[in-house]
C-alpha cells in the first residue's frame, strides 16, 4: 500500500520540470526512488517495475543525466543478446548511451553500429572491450572505452589474447574430462560460436547437463581459482592492457573493482599500480553496491585524480540487474566521457 502512495507521489511530481533551486530536494527524490525499487525488487514484487518505468520516462531522469551505460557483453563473448537485440533492449529502456564492452574481442561493434544505423535508432554506441589482465595472482578486468577498433597494437593484443583464451579452454577441457565431463570443451565451443570462449560458457554446459544447480557452483566446486579444473590464465600486464587502449585513442578504466574480493590495502595497491601505468578512471557505478563500497571507490578516484566510469555489466535479463538500471554518477567525480569532447 505504501509502494502505491508514493508511486502516485513520484509520478505527479516527476511530470514538474525542477526549477534549478530546487535541483537538490529532486535529485534525492529521484534517489528515494531507486532505492524504493530496490526494495520493491528484494520483496519480489511486481512494483518495482511501475517505479523503474516512471523513472525510466520522467522529466526528471532526462533533466538529471543521460542514460549511460557503460559495460555490456553480447553473444560475441559471454552475454546471451546478439549485438541486435542488446541494442534494442537499450533503446526500449531508452538509454541514451551504450558501450558494448565483450571480454578481448571487439566483434560485436560493427554488427551494433550498422543495425543502429539501418534502423535509425536514437542511440550513441560508445567502442568498448573488456581486458583481461593478470596482476599478483588476480584477474583484473580493464575496460576500454572509446577505441578505434582497427588499431593495430590493440588487434594484436586481442589476437593474443584469444590464443590465451583457446589454449586455457582446451587445457580446461582435458582437467574437467578428468573430473568426469569427457567433450566438455567442444560444447562449451560450440556454445561459443564464433565469439571470445570464457569459463561462462563451460559453467552454462555445467548447468545444462545437470552437473551443477547453478553457474557459480560451476566455479566453487571446478573452474573458479584454486578449484580441480583450474586453469591459470596467461593474460596480458595491466600496463600492456593500458598500453594498447591508448594507443587506439581509447581510454582505460578498472571494471568493477569492488568484486575482486580485494581488501581495501590490496585495492589501494591495484589503483596505485593501475595509476602509474597512465590508467584513466575507475568503474565506481555498478548496480547493487554498497554503501562503503560507493564511499571507498569515491575517495580513490579524488585522491588519484582519476575519472570516474559506470556501467550494469549486462550478460542477460535479469531481475537483479539490467542494462541502464541504477547507474548514476556522483556530482563530485569526474565522468569519463568529459575526456571525449
Ligand atoms: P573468463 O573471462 O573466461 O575467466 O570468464 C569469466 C566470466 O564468467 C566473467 O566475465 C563472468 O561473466 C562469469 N562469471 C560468473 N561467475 C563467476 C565467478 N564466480 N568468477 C569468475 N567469473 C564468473
Ligand atoms: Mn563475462
Ligand atoms: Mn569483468
Ligand atoms: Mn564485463
Amino acid at each position: 500500500m505504501n509502494f502505491y502512495v508514493q508511486v502516485n507521489i513520484t509520478t505527479h511530481l516527476c511530470r514538474v520540470m525542477p526549477p534549478p533551486n530546487h535541483r537538490n530536494s529532486l535529485f534525492y527524490l529521484y534517489h528515494y526512488c531507486l532505492h524504493l525499487s530496490k526494495i520493491a525488487s528484494a520483496i519480489n514484487s511486481p512494483i518495482e517495475e511501475l517505479i523503474m518505468t516512471v523513472l525510466s520516462t520522467s522529466d526528471l531522469a532526462d533533466y538529471y543525466s543521460l542514460r549511460v551505460d557503460l559495460h555490456s557483453h553480447t553473444k560475441c563473448s559471454d552475454g546471451t543478446l546478439t549485438p541486435q537485440e542488446l541494442v534494442e533492449r537499450a533503446v526500449n529502456f531508452q538509454l541514451n548511451v551504450l558501450a558494448i564492452t565483450d571480454h578481448d574481442t571487439v566483434k560485436g561493434l560493427s554488427i551494433a553500429k550498422d543495425y543502429i544505423v539501418e534502423k535509425n535508432h536514437p542511440l550513441k554506441l560508445v567502442n568498448g572491450i573488456e581486458l583481461s589482465t593478470s596482476w599478483q595472482g588476480f584477474e583484473i578486468h580493464i575496460v576500454g572505452l572509446n577505441i578505434d577498433v582497427n588499431n593495430n597494437e590493440l588487434q594484436t593484443l586481442i589476437n593474443s589474447q584469444q590464443q590465451a583464451r583457446e589454449l586455457r579452454a582446451t587445457t580446461m577441457g582435458e582437467k574437467l574430462t578428468k573430473c568426469g565431463f569427457p567433450g566438455i570443451y567442444q560444447q562449451a565451443k560450440d556454445l561459443a560460436g564464433e565469439g571470445s570462449i570464457t569459463r561462462a560458457h563451460f559453467a552454462k554446459i555445467l548447468l545444462q547437463e545437470g552437473h551443477v544447480d547453478h553457474m557459480q557452483k560451476a566455479f566453487d566446486k571446478y573452474i573458479g581459482k584454486g578449484q580441480r579444473a583450474f586453469v591459470k590464465p596467461t593474460w596480458c600486464s595491466i600496463e600492456e592492457a593500458v598500453a594498447a587502449i591508448h594507443h587506439a585513442g581509447g581510454n582505460a578504466v578498472i571494471a568493477h573493482p569492488v568484486r575482486y574480493d580485494l581488501s581495501t590495502k590490496w585495492l589501494r595497491r591495484l589503483v596505485v599500480q593501475f595509476k602509474a601505468a597512465q590508467g584513466d578512471g575507475l568503474e565506481i557505478v555498478l548496480p547493487q553496491m554498497g554503501n562503503e563500497q560507493r564511499k571507498l571507490m569515491l575517495s580513490f578516484c579524488l585522491e588519484y585524480d582519476l575519472h570516474a566510469s559506470m556501467g550494469s555489466d549486462f550478460h542477460y535479463p535479469s531481475r537483479w540487474s539490467d542494462l541502464g538500471r541504477n547507474l548514476r554518477m556522483p556530482d563530485k567525480v569526474k565522468p569519463i566521457w568529459d575526456l571525449w569532447h
